[in-house]
């Protein structure tokens, strides 16, 4: 049968439908000892069907099985590359920003409040570079974020900012490591990804756009011009 699996790329964030030329299994079978079992290990690998990405996403399994190979229960599984379950951002985003980003999605499960510590600080310098504010703390900065943006998404800026721990603390200097639960450092970088999406993309977008009528508009007077001026001679 063939498969058919819908993925999002995690190199160039598209969405596609993974054909059996896509995947490729790496798989072997083997008895570990009376005490453990029959296992089957495998490293599922995915190529992205992007002629522009081509890039290899690859998990590893392990898996209980009978002495035939049929696998029942997962027992480990872990996503090898690419290493963190970040989301690809455009260079026109400040490349500080990007990285801690990136680095906060890298060790979320591992150290919930180191990522998180890294999440925060990605998004006072987000306020701080797309906003021009620069106050006291993030809680300050936040506050004067209210005035500049939509009521919506200060809202939800806001609701992430009682949560928890990372409210209780967010008058406290950024850098200060802070206990947070591992859904909580999610939250943060949910936060992330939809304000670099929201404020950086859709301006870069809007830019471009208006860039490029601009221009339109610029040859067909340049046009307007020459025809002109060809009337004359
Ligand atoms: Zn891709």
């Amino acid at each position: 049968m063939a498969t058919k699996e819908h993925w999002t790329c995690p190199y160039c964030n598209r969405d596609c439908t993974l054909g059996d030329d896509d995947i490729r299994w790496c798989q072997d079978h083997t008895w570990l000892a009376k005490d453990h079992g029959h296992v089957v290990g495998n490293f599922k690998i995915r190529i992205c069907p992007n002629p522009d990405c081509r890039q290899l996403s690859i998990d590893a399994n392990i898996f209980k099985s009978d002495q035939y190979g049929n696998t029942n229960k997962q027992l480990y599984g872990w996503h090898l590359v690419p290493e963190a379950n970040a989301k690809p951002f455009p260079d026109y985003i400040p490349e500080q920003l990007r990285d801690d980003y990136y680095e906060s999605c890298l060790i979320k499960d591992k150290s919930p409040k180191a990522s998180a510590t890294l999440a925060r600080r990605c998004l006072q310098g987000i306020i701080r570079d797309f906003w021009g504010i620069k106050k006291k703390n993030l809680f300050e900065e936040i506050a004067a974020l209210e005035e500049k943006i939509d009521a919506a998404t200060w809202n939800a800026i806001d609701s992430v900012r009682k949560v928890g721990n990372i409210g209780a603390h967010m008058e406290k200097d950024v850098s200060i490591i802070i206990d947070v639960e591992p859904e909580e450092a999610e939250l943060l970088i949910w936060l992330i990804e939809t304000l670099f999406e929201e404020w950086y993309i859709e301006k870069h977008v809007r830019e471009e756009k208006m860039k490029q009528i601009a221009d339109m508009a610029a040859a067909k007077s340049a046009q307007k011009k020459n025809n002109a001026s060809g009337e004359t001679e």
